[in-house]
C-alpha cells in the first residue's frame, strides 16, 4: 500500500538536514549539494514536483564567520543564517544549473502562516513556481523570527509546508537510517521500523533524545512532523540522504528508511490551517451539552455551555475547546475576547444583551470557524 503511495505521489516535500549539507568546522558541503541536486534533478524531469525545505543557513555562517563553536546568543545565530542562508541557496543555485533546473528562495516565519492571507499568498507563489516547473528551497526566516513567531526547527516547518502545498508526500532527509526499535547508537542490533501505520506513544517514546550538533530536533521533531503532516492527510518518509539516490529508490517502491502512514482528514483545507496551523492563545472549557452539540450535531459554540476560559485572547483569535476534564477537542476563532468571555460565560442570549448592551454574535465560535481535533 505505502509502496504505491511512493510510487504515484506527484507533489514531494523534501526536508534537508544540516548535517547533510553542511558542517561546523568545513562549511558547506559541496559534493552532497551537488550530488543532491543530480537526483533531484531526475526526479523533477521525470514529472515529479520537489519543494525543497533546507536546514544549513546558521551552520555555514558559522563556518564563514569562522566561529568556534554553535552560538547559544540568538542574534549571534540570526546574524549566522544571514550569512550563510545567501551561500546556502548560492550552493543550491549553482548545482541545480548545472542539470538545467531553476530554484527560487522563499524564507517563512510561523507568523506568515498564522495569517490567513499570507497563508494563501504563499501558497498561490509555491503553486505558481511549480507550474513554472522551478524548485522552491524554503527555509525559516532565521534573522527575524523571535520565540513567539518561530517554527523553531525545520522538521516542524517542513511539516506546515507539506499543507501550505497540499503535498501527496512528505520525505525527511536526515543522517540517520529511519526509526529503530532501539536506540542503534546504544545497541547496534537494534531493528529498523519500515513501516509505522499510527504514532501511539510506543512510538513516540522511541524517539529518544537523538540530538547531534547540526540538528535542532533529532528524532523527537521528526515523529512530531509525521504526526502533524498524518494529520494533514500526508504521509511521511524518513530517510537518510547520506545513501546515494535514497530518494529516487524510495519513489521507485523500494524506501529503505521508515514510512509513517497518515490519517484521512476530512477536514477542509481552511478547518485544518484552523485545528493544526494556528497556535491558541487560551481556552475554554465547555459543559457536557456544549461538547456533544459540536461533536455530535456540528453546532456552533454558545456562551451558555461555557463553564471557564482561560488565557488572553481577542475577537478573531484560535482559540482551543476542552472538555470539562481538560481534554481539548477542537479548536476554532473566538467572536469575544477572553475578557467579554469571562462575563457572559454560561449566560443565555438575553441575559447577555443585557450585560453587553448589545449581541454582537450569537455564536462564540461559528461552526465554519471551528474544528474537532483527534
Ligand atoms: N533554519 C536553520 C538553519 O537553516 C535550521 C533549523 C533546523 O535545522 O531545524 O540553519
Amino acid at each position: 500500500m505505502h509502496q504505491q503511495v511512493l510510487t504515484t505521489c506527484k507533489r514531494v516535500v523534501v526536508k534537508i538536514g544540516s548535517s547533510l549539507v553542511a558542517s561546523s568546522t568545513g562549511g558547506l558541503r559541496l559534493d552532497r549539494i551537488s550530488r543532491l541536486a543530480d537526483e533531484f534533478g531526475e526526479l523533477q524531469t521525470k514529472n515529479r514536483q520537489l519543494v525543497l525545505v533546507s536546514s544549513g543557513a546558521i551552520v555555514a555562517g558559522i563556518s564563514h564567520l569562522g566561529l568556534k563553536t554553535y552560538p547559544q546568543e540568538v542574534p549571534l545565530q540570526q546574524a549566522a543564517a544571514a550569512v550563510g542562508q545567501s551561500r546556502l541557496v548560492r550552493a543550491y543555485e549553482t548545482a541545480f544549473e548545472a542539470s538545467g533546473h531553476k530554484v527560487a528562495q522563499i524564507l517563512l516565519t510561523h507568523q506568515d502562516l498564522a495569517d490567513r492571507r499570507r497563508f494563501l499568498n504563499a501558497r498561490h507563489t509555491l503553486t505558481t513556481l511549480l507550474q513554472l516547473g522551478v524548485i522552491p528551497i524554503i527555509n525559516e526566516n532565521d534573522t527575524v523570527a523571535v520565540d513567539e513567531i518561530r517554527f523553531g526547527d525545520n522538521d516542524t516547518l517542513a511539516g506546515q509546508i507539506a499543507h501550505l502545498v497540499d503535498a501527496d508526500l512528505l520525505v525527511i532527509l536526515s543522517d540517520v537510517n529511519g526509526l529503530y526499535e532501539a536506540d542503534p547508537h546504544l545497541n547496534p542490533s537494534a531493528q529498523l521500523i519500515p513501516l509505522v501505520s499510527s504514532i501511539t506513544k510506543h512510538i513516540e517514546s522511541l524517539a529518544g533524545a537523538s540530538r547531534t550538533q547540526a540538528s535542532r530536533g533529532g528524532m523527537v521533531t521528526k515523529i512530531l512532523a509525521a504526526k502533524q503532516a498524518g494529520r494533514f492527510g500526508v504521509p511521511m518518509l524518513l530517510l537518510n540522504g547520506e545513501t546515494p539516490n535514497a530518494l529516487g529508490q524510495a519513489l521507485e517502491g523500494n524506501p529503505s528508511g521508515t514510512f509513517f502512514a497518515s490519517n484521512q482528514s476530512s477536514l477542509t483545507n481552511r478547518k485544518q490551517w484552523i485545528a493544526f496551523t494556528l497556535r491558541p492563545k487560551g481556552e475554554i472549557m465547555l459543559d457536557e451539552g456544549a461538547v456533544a452539540a459540536l461533536v455530535m450535531r456540528g453546532k456552533s459554540l454558545l456562551a451558555s455551555g461555557i463553564l471557564n476560559v482561560n488565557g488572553t485572547f481577542l475577537p478573531g483569535d484560535p482559540v482551543s475547546c476542552t472538555t470539562k476534564e481538560g481534554v481539548a477537542f477542537a479548536q476554532g476563532l473566538t467572536n469575544y475576547s477572553a475578557e467579554t468571555l469571562q462575563r457572559i460565560k454560561g449566560k443565555q442570549t438575553s441575559e447577555i444583551q443585557q450585560l453587553l448592551g448589545a449581541l454582537e454574535y450569537e455564536e462564540v465560535i461559528h461552526r465554519d470557524n471551528l474544528a474537532l481535533t483527534p
